[in-house]
Order: structure tokens, then C-alpha cells, then sequence
């Protein structure tokens, strides 16, 4: 190391060491003027309650603010009310400890990108850390100083509503996506722009049985350390602040009272220091669970390492009974409450309990147009073309277009799911994004064309709390008439189809998974009007689309873009953005196949040529591909990929090995790719993935340009947990020597293959 470096190394620890020393002296202090009731109030997040409607100081959370017995609040969007009920905190409380103020800031604030699920698929790593730097310079300007996000929960089933909410099927990716995101919020928490991330659902909340949501967990150790936990671990390694307990049960004891999850590996093996919030109401539905009344629960959450209890109010209720009864110790209390108090250090709220409270940054720096801009081209990113039938795609901007959809209009449905801070109204439909991005040479038409489901208690339930589609009572049939006759005065039609936003999201799990029917009926209706159809799939989840594959030329999938998706898909519609998004989560052809994901293992029978064989791993009716892989999407330009070049046949030890290739941009389109690098361990101790991604780089090149792609491997790639087979079910993290298959390719199904030997 060179010496001013060190100089500056050792300078930084002494100074972060003297930080944590006054910290500690200050919170010693603190808390040693606190009463046991007190120390409980920290504790304790409820709803915001009547604060939202209500008077912050006769409220009824006013009047417990005063008696010490709340630490936070969450989900209030005013600046005023928040400034209010921080004031009632700070001047009529005994001891005067500030309040934080959380929020679902979830993929935006009022400028809203798209949803995690979306996101994840630009690869873009700087463009995620963005969005949510944007997120938090927003978030902050109105009080809020905690957000409820990375949401970074592993999915392989698309019938789990919630799949949208987090970065899909894959955990190195979801985990480099953790740390973009907890960097983007929390920065270095030094300015009142950055806001403390807390990492969510820990953990296992993703592999729900059945994709019904809150639903029971069971899954082995090894799968469970190898394709679900790194990105939390990626997350607690980023430095983020707070961790949210998932709702489910895993492997027979909930994850908000297991003490493996909540101490063993996330304060012992992973040195996690900040504090863990349950989910709302988590602690309380552990009664459901079965494992006992309030005072139970409330008692083996805090001892598994539970130090928050989000709106039940179980620790505020009964843990003074329990500490009395020997049932949890003082101790334990007061470890939770320091943490709940240094996280409020940390973000300089007692130093200026006003710090997020700035009139003049809400009033500037919400939803101004910079951000809308990076909105819109951040979502074009996201967005990926599925199919492209004849360069069906890009459209021109003459001739007569028809709009047709229950989508096309609708500005409420284009944020998507857990949009809280969304102004609804201020975001843009395709319709204007079409309108405005197409220009005065082109002629724009529109109609419905269907409701979003024939079944109107359906649609009932799938737009709860979510935004109205405004349904057509007149009869299926005429509706797609009216809209037949619009789509036969055009040169190309445009069907926005797909899923509402509240389709996805909490409590959204489905069995069926297609495009509602009556959709159906009328994208048949539009196809046969034999003018070239290109559709917009809005989606919170792979959908099974097979046929939609099969007979449409063109299919570009928007997920909900947010506020500026109206434009953003118009952009790449148009041809002013080319396409560059790639799916990360594998598209089943049918319900029966899930859960189907890329990095499966290989069985003692796989296929060994084309589908169907008897007495293989395969199924009767459909094969086991999927209609569209990991990885997968189109641009609007082509990429060849020459060979894969290796840096030595065979290593040892601790050497890097460097994988190379040549990519060509053979179209007319300047474009982005995603080039992946997966690994395969072709023998273990423990039986290994057909393949793992290990590395990705998202390139530029112009069209007819050339470029080579380098990943440097080295033995800390093939690291994994497994099981060393002499009886105890310890975990081993190792790599083991042995052959490999590299592999690179523009997903995970077309990939270019080399293999190198490993020793130690
Ligand atoms: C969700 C969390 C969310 C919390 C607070 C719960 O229902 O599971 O993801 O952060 O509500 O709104």
C-alpha cells in the first residue's frame, strides 16, 4: 500500500473509532436517564394512525409520543404533519429523543421509476444506484429519513404477487442490485439528501409454497445459503442501516422469532450492527402460527434479535410483564433500544431533529423535470423486447396508428404497485406518450378494446387499492367491434395488454398466469384484421405467453415504468431508445412448469436430446424450455459473439483465469448489450447448478462496431456452501478443485463454452 494511503486508511479507522466513542457516550448517557417504560416506547413503530387525519398533539399517537412510548412512525406523505409530530417528540416528551419518520420508498417517490422487477432487468448498476439516490433526495425533501427498501427477496415463482417487487430468480445479480440500491439511499448518511435503507424480507419470503403469499417456508440449508441469502448478506456487507423480518415461516419456526436467522448468521457470521424491524404486525401473527399468545411471541422476537415491533405494539404491551416474569432479561431490552437510538444518531437527528424538515427542498425538489428526465430513460432501459417478427419494431413516425387496450389510457396504472408517494394524477399514459413523442406527422387513434377482464368481481379484486380501469359495462363483443373498426383505419396497431398494477404486488399471488381472456379475445379480433400488431405487455410478473410468442409479431414488455413510462415506452416504440432490457426471471410456457428457473440442477436422468423421453426428466404435454430464458431480450441491432477465449487451459490456487470475447454489433442501430458470464462446476461434493451467473457488463456498441469482453475469474467465483457428507450438516464455504465450464453469451441459454481445470 502506498504510505499516504495508509496514513489516510489509519487516519479514517481512528476517526470512525472516536465517532463511535462519542456515540456511545452520548446514547450511555441517554439511556441511563430512561425509564424501563421508556426504553420500551423505542421500540415501538405503530401505524400513523390519526396523525394523518388528525392534530398532532391531541392525536392519540400525539399523546403517546408524549408519554416516550413511540420511536417512529411510517407511511405519513406531508412535510407539515411530520414536522408537527416531530415537535410534540421534541419539546413535550420528558426526555425529548426525536421520532424517525419510515416510508414504502420503494422504486421512487412522486418520480417514480419502474418496479424493482423492471429495474433489475436494465443491468444497469449505476442506473439503480440512481434511481434510488433520486429516491432519497426526494423522499428526505419531504421528512421522510428511512425507507423500507431494498425489497431483494429471491423469486422463482411468478404466481407470488411480489415477484415485482424485487430483482428476480437470480442472487448474484439480486445481489448486486442490493448494494446499488442501499449505496444510492444511504450514501455516506453525512447529508440530509441520503436516508437510511432497510433491507427486506429477511428472509426467504420470495420462495413461499405455491407462490401464495405469506405462506409457509421449508428449504434446505445449502439452498438456502447458495441461491437466497447473498443478497441480504450483500446488503448487511453495503452497510445498510436496518432489516426488515419476513412475515413467513421457515423450515418450523417464523423468521420474526428465529434466532438462527435473526443472531447466528446475521450478527454472528455476518457482523450485521444496525437493528431489525419485524413486518407489520409480523410479531402479533405469530399467535396465528402457533406459537403462543402476545406475551409469548413479543418474547421470543426479542430474543431471537427482534428490536422494532412494526404497528402490533406486543413489545409496547407486555415485554415489562416478561422481563418480570424472567422471561426475557434487561439486557436485551436495552440492546434493542441502543440500537433503535444510534440509528437515530447516525442520521443526525438529535444533533437537529429537523434535519429532513427543509420547506424550501419540498417545494424544489420533488418530481422536478431533471428527475422525471432520468426517469424516462432509465425506464426505457428496462423495458425488453420479446419478439421483433420482420423489424416489425421500430414504428415510423407517419402514417395512422391505432392505440388499442384498457391499458392505453390509464395514467393511474403506469406507476405500478407500492407507489405510495405517487401523485397519480401527474403521471403519463401511453396514449400522451405516444401522442407527444410521435409528433404532428403522425395520426394517433385509440380505443378500448376490452375491459381488463370479462369477470368484473376479478377486476374488482385485482385493482383493490389500486387504480380504477374505469369499466365498460356495455358487452364484450361491441366494445372489441367499436375497436376493430378503429384499428381497420390504420397502417399498424399498438395493443397495450397485460396485468393492472395491483395484479402484482402484496397479496396479488395468481394460479393462472396469462393474459386475462377477454384481452385475448380482442388481440385475436386485431390479428385478424391482418394489420401488423405490436404489443405492449404491462406486467408485474412473467406471464405465461406462449402463444401470444407463437402469433404476434412484435411484443415489447413495459412491467409498470413509472410516472414517465407514458414516454419512455414511446421512446423505444419510435426508435429513439433502442431496447436493451433482459429478462431476470425465466418465462414458463405453463403454470404447471413453476417453479422453472435457469440454475436448476441436472438430475440423475436429464434429457440427453429433443423432448419427449420416457424415463427422463421431462413431462408429457409441454417440453422443459421455457418461452423466453434468463437473460433474454432483444434490441433492435444484433449481436454476434465470436469465440470464448481462455487465459490458460488449467490454474491452481489462487491464480485468475481471464475469459474473453469478441461481440459485433451486426445491425443498423447503435445499441447496448448484456454480456453474461456463467459458471459450471462440473463435479462437487454436493451436486452443482447446470450453471451459475457469475459476473455481467452492460456494453455500448455502434452499429458495425466490435468490441472485446474481458471477466476475470478467480477461485473466490466458485466458492459455495455445501454439506461435507460425514454426517453433521454443518456448512462448508469453499471451492473445490476440479473442471469447469465457462461460459458467456447474451443470456442464459446461447452461450459460448470453454473448460479449464482447477487445482489447488
Ligand atoms: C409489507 C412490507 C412493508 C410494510 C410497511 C407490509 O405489509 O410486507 O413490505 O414495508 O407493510 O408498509
Amino acid at each position: 500500500m502506498k504510505k499516504w494511503l495508509f496514513v489516510f486508511v489509519i487516519a479514517f479507522v481512528i476517526n470512525a473509532d472516536a465517532q463511535d466513542a462519542k456515540m456511545k457516550t452520548f446514547i450511555d448517557g441517554l439511556m441511563k436517564k430512561m425509564t424501563l417504560d421508556e426504553k420500551l416506547g423505542q421500540l415501538n413503530l405503530p401505524g400513523s394512525g390519526d396523525i394523518v387525519t388528525g392534530q398532532a398533539s391531541n392525536s392519540d399517537i400525539g399523546k403517546k409520543i408524549k408519554e416516550g412510548k413511540v420511536g417512529g412512525l411510517f407511511n405519513i406523505k406531508s412535510l407539515e404533519k411530520i414536522k408537527a409530530v416531530q415537535k410534540v417528540a421534541v419539546e413535550e416528551s420528558r426526555l425529548k429523543i426525536p421520532l424517525i419518520f419510515g416510508m414504502d420508498v420503494i422504486h421512487g417517490y412522486e418520480t417514480v421509476f419502474p418496479i424493482p422487477l423492471g429495474l433489475s432487468c436494465s443491468w444497469d448498476m449505476k442506473a439503480i444506484e440512481r434511481s434510488a439516490q433520486i429516491a432519497a433526495a426526494e423522499a428526505s425533501a419531504d421528512g421522510i429519513c428511512w425507507t423500507f427498501s431494498p425489497m431483494v427477496d429471491i423469486a422463482r415463482d411468478p404466481r407470488w404477487g411480489r415477484i415485482a417487487e424485487g430483482s428476480g430468480e437470480d442472487a448474484y445479480l439480486g445481489s448486486q442490485v442490493a448494494k446499488a440500491m442501499v449505496k444510492g439511499y444511504q450514501g455516506n448518511l453525512t447529508t440530509n439528501r441520503n436516508i437510511m435503507s432497510c433491507v427486506k424480507h429477511y428472509a426467504l419470503y420470495g420462495a413461499a409454497e405455491a407462490g401464495r403469499d405469506y405462506n409457509t417456508t421449508d428449504m434446505s440449508l445449502t439452498r438456502m445459503h447458495n441461491e437466497y441469502m447473498p443478497p441480504y448478506k450483500a446488503a448487511v456487507d453495503a452497510g445498510v442501516g436496518s432489516i426488515m423480518a419476513s412475515f413467513n415461516d421457515i423450515n418450523g419456526i417464523p423468521a420474526t422469532a428465529n434466532k438462527y436467522l435473526m443472531t447466528d448468521v446475521l450478527r454472528k457470521q455476518w457482523g450485521f450492527k444496525g437493528f431489525v424491524v419485524t413486518d407489520y404486525t409480523g410479531n402479533n401473527e405469530m399467535i396465528a402460527h402457533g406459537m403462543g399468545d402476545l406475551k409469548t411471541v413479543s418474547a421470543l422476537a426479542l430474543k431471537a434479535g427482534i428490536h422494532m415491533d412494526m404497528v402490533g405494539e406486543g413489545f409496547l404491551s407486555t415485554l415489562k410483564k416478561s422481563l418480570q416474569e424472567g422471561k426475557v432479561t434487561q439486557q436485551e431490552i436495552d440492546n434493542a433500544c441502543r440500537l433503535i437510538l444510534e440509528a437515530k444518531y447516525k442520521l443526525g437527528l438529535f444533533d437537529n431533529p429537523y434535519k429532513y424538515c427543509d420547506e424550501n427542498r419540498a417545494k424544489t425538489e420533488v418530481f422536478t423535470d431533471a428527475n422525471r428526465n432520468e426517469a424516462r430513460k432509465i425506464a426505457a432501459d428496462c423495458f425488453v423486447l420479446l419478439k421483433n417478427q420482420n423489424n416489425a419494431l421500430p414504428l415510423k413516425k407517419t402514417g395512422t396508428i391505432a392505440l388499442i387496450g384498457p391499458l392505453a389510457d390509464n395514467k393511474e396504472n403506469m406507476p405500478g404497485t407500492w407507489s405510495v408517494a405517487a401523485n397519480f394524477s401527474k403521471a403519463t399514459s401511453l396514449l400522451s406518450g405516444i401522442r407527444s413523442v410521435a409528433g404532428d406527422n403522425a395520426k394517433i387513434l385509440y380505443a378500448k378494446g376490452s375491459n381488463l377482464d370479462a369477470d368484473a368481481a376479478f377486476e374488482g379484486r385485482a385493482t383493490m387499492f389500486g387504480k380504477s380501469l374505469k369499466r365498460d359495462d356495455r358487452p364484450a363483443a361491441d366494445i372489441i367491434t367499436e375497436a376493430v373498426n378503429v384499428a381497420n383505419q390504420s397502417d399498424v396497431i399498438v395493443a397495450a395488454l397485460g396485468e393492472a398494477a395491483e395484479m402484482t404486488g402484496e397479496a396479488s399471488s395468481r394460479t393462472n398466469l396469462n393474459i386475462p381472456d377477454v384481452q385475448i379475445d380482442l388481440l385475436k379480433a386485431l390479428l385478424r384484421t391482418g394489420k401488423p400488431v405490436v404489443l405492449v405487455l404491462f406486467t408485474g410478473r412473467p406471464l405465461t405467453i406462449k402463444w401470444e410468442n407463437d402469433n404476434v409479431p412484435a411484443i415489447l414488455n413495459v412491467w409498470f415504468g413509472g410516472s414517465e413510462a407514458g414516454y419512455a415506452i414511446a421512446d423505444v416504440l419510435f426508435g429513439d431508445v433502442n431496447p436493451s432490457g433482459k429478462l431476470t426471471t425465466t418465462w414458463p410456457q405453463n403454470v404447471g412448469q413453476v417453479p422453472l428457473f435457469y440454475n436448476h440442477k441436472n438430475t440423475g436422468r436429464p434429457l440427453s436430446g429433443p423432448w419427449f423421453q420416457k424415463f427422463q426428466s421431462n413431462y408429457l404435454d409441454v417440453s422443459n424450455e421455457p418461452v423466453y430464458p434468463f437473460g433474454f431480450g432483444l434490441g433492435y441491432s444484433s449481436f454476434a459473439y465470436g469465440d470464448l477465449k481462455l487465459s490458460a487451459p488449467s490454474l491452481k490456487g489462487n491464480q485468475t483465469l481471464t475469459a474473453s470475447i469478441a461481440i459485433t454489433n451486426n445491425g443498423k442501430f447503435d445499441g447496448k448489450e448484456v454480456v453474461q458470464l456463467y459458471i459450471r462446476d462440473l463435479v462437487g461434493t454436493n451436486t452443482r447448478p447446470l450453471k451459475e451467473l457469475k459476473g455481467f457488463q452492460k456494453i455500448e456498441l455502434k452499429a458495425g462496431e466490435t468490441k472485446t469482453v474481458s471477466f476475470s475469474i478467480t477461485p473466490n467465483d466458485l466458492k459455495y456452501y455445501y454439506q461435507t457428507n460425514t454426517g453433521n450438516n454443518n456448512l462448508v464455504y469453499d471451492w473445490e478443485a476440479g473442471d469447469f465450464e465457462i461460459m458467456i453469451g447474451g443470456n442464459s441459454r446461447d452461450v459460448k463454452t470453454a473448460k479449464v481445470n482447477w487445482s489447488k
